[in-house]
């Protein structure tokens, strides 16, 4: 059976890959690492246009490897904060209260 993980086991296993890789060797720019997600994410898109529906999967695997790598270098507990966002998510009104 596969292994599950929790978002924090999936930041903390991205961000020590990306170290081991040399990805953080030197201090990150944070701009251009958020940038560098938008583009896994523009790579599916490609991938959806073309219908191929196996780099789709892919490249959206890399824009969360990215994501979860980016908040373990910041130290960020992304999941505490998907949690606190989610719950205020829940409460918000249908639409979130916009009429289109
Ligand atoms: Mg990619």
């Amino acid at each position: 059976m596969e292994k599950e993980y929790t978002i924090r086991e999936l930041t903390k296993l991205c961000h020590e890959t990306a170290q081991e890789k040399g990805f953080w060797d030197e201090k990150r720019n944070i701009g251009e690492a958020l940038m560098l997600i938008v583009t896994e994410l523009a790579e599916a898109m490609e991938a959806h246009r073309i219908q191929d529906q196996a780099n789709f999967k892919e490249e959206l695997a890399d824009t969360f490897i990215r994501l979860f790598d980016l908040c373990g270098g910041l130290e960020i507990d992304i999941q505490e904060e998907i949690d606190k966002k989610a719950q205020r998510n829940k409460q918000r009104p249908y639409k979130h209260g916009k009429i289109c």
